[in-house]
């Protein structure tokens, strides 16, 4: 095994990096650009078309020459006849000749003549008598003299045809999904989703839903790393509840081999009833086994039929934030990001933390705008098996490996598990680049 030190474990970095080298982008497939959230592009897309594909109008207005508003004032308006209406949706309906006019609205095609549009609000037409509207010699007053081309957008202004309009390998958002579809593209190629086998572990462990024997536990960890698996972009497959011996356990895999990344919670400690590594071991390949870190020192990583395989621990927290750095950068991966790491951001550190035992220690924490930039403080009980300490948290604050303890004040790193605190949404701007 490589980068372990004396005590035998790896760090985090180098089984991060150990874990990756084995991981590649899936294959790719075509979907609806409706279903492509978050999916990576496989295929540089060219703009088809100008866009927008002809010159139109930027306001609702007049379209008119700016030669004819030259000295046009409030007091001395230009006075032009209105030939035609242009609403948007149609084929310009006449052009504008000199002394003349067509009344636009927002989005219709400049008609032929005109060169530039001016407001309804720079006209008379807000304060015009209702009656003389219907009148067939309808004249408008323009109150601003004005050059061309304003409250005019230029045909191709946004994407010109035959311009790269998104590059291979972006992450569709809303956005870029808005530019396809402007483009006429509804479907995309894309990297497709990996299928993720989830298998729970434990004689206590039962599934929600069902009554508890004494020493029996509920399962929150299918449900939490099914979440979590569907937050990054994959598909879960819940396979269930496994019992501590090598036979239910081998027999519950036997359903993942078809799976993309197989995840295991539970059963991946020093005790007597912990089966996975042996698992592991007489069924594939284990590449990897305990981590220098806290939460979630237990964790193996290795194959199983030729796929990803990657043994949680079962303390619920330690399931989660070991799913964090190692499970979803391995999805990600899989779907075609290339940006792996967690978002993080530097934060004030409210109170002292300790770090007890010198691993590298993720403290659950809470990050808020404090009046001279971010701050943080850790949501309290740190064990392991405190779930809810982890609801409170929007972020883990990072103890690097080796470090005994961070005082108040001191400016700390926070990887973000999300941007939202409390009911809202977290006030990004302020240290957002
Ligand atoms: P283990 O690593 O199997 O020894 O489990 C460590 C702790 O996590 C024990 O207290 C287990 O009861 C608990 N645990 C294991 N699996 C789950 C699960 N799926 N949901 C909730 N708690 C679990
Ligand atoms: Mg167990």
């Amino acid at each position: 095994m490589t980068g372990t030190n004396d005590d035998g474990m790896i760090g985090v970095e180098a089984a991060r990096r150990a874990i990756l080298a084995g991981v590649v982008p899936l294959p790719v497939e075509e979907v609806s650009i409706l279903d492509a959230l978050g999916l990576v592009l496989a295929d540089t897309m060219v703009a088809t078309a100008d866009i927008p594909p002809f010159r139109n109008s930027a306001m609702d207005g007049y379209a008119v020459r700016a030669a004819d508003l030259r000295d046009a004032t409030r007091t001395a308006p230009a006075r032009l006849r209105v030939v035609a209406e242009g609403p948007a949706g149609y084929a310009p309906r006449g052009a504008v000749t000199p002394g003349t006019a067509i009344r636009i609205m927002t989005g219709a095609p400049l008609p032929p003549g005109a060169d530039t549009v001016v407001r309804f609000e720079e006209t008379d037409e807000p304060t015009r008598d209702p009656a003389q509207a219907s009148s067939a010699e309808l004249e408008v007053a323009i109150l601003v003299a004005q050059g061309p081309a304003i409250n005019v957008r230029e045909a191709g202004e946004d994407l010109r045809a035959g311009s790269l309009a998104i590059v291979a390998g972006t992450p569709l958002r809303p956005a870029e999904l808005g530019v396809l579809a402007s483009l006429g593209y509804w479907q995309v190629r894309v990297h497709r989703r990996p299928q993720v086998a989830i298998v729970s572990t434990g004689d206590e462990v039962v599934p929600p839903g069902q009554p508890l024997a004494p020493g029996q536990i509920r399962d929150s960890n299918g449900t939490t790393l099914a979440a979590l698996v569907r937050r990054y972009g994959g598909v879960p497959r819940l396979l269930g509840v496994a019992r501590d011996t090598v036979e239910e356990l081998t027999a519950t895999l036997a359903a993942a081999r078809d799976a993309d990344l197989i995840l295991t919670s539970g059963g991946v400690s020093v005790g007597d009833y912990d089966m996975v590594k042996d698992v592991l071991r007489a069924e594939g390949r284990i590449d990897i086994w305990q981590v220098r870190m806290k939460p979630g020192k237990p964790l193996a990583y290795g194959q199983l039929g030729g796929k990803p395989f990657l043994g949680l621990p079962g303390n619920p927290v330690a399931a989660y934030v070991s799913f964090e750095l190692f499970a979803r950068p391995i999805i990600l991966r899989q779907l075609g990001h290339t940006t792996l790491d967690k978002p993080t951001i530097r934060a004030r550190l409210v109170e002292p933390v300790r770090n007890g035992g010198g691993r590298q220690h993720y403290v659950r924490a809470s990050v808020t705008a404090g009046p001279e930039g971010p701050i943080v403080r850790p949501t309290g009980e740190q064990g392991s098996g405190v779930l809810t300490a982890l609801t409170r948290a929007n972020g883990l604050l990072v103890i690097p490996e080796g470090v005994e303890a961070l005082a108040a004040d001191a400016l700390v790193e926070v990887e973000m598990l999300h941007w939202e605190q409390g009911g809202g949404q977290f006030p990004a701007a302020d240290w957002e680049n």
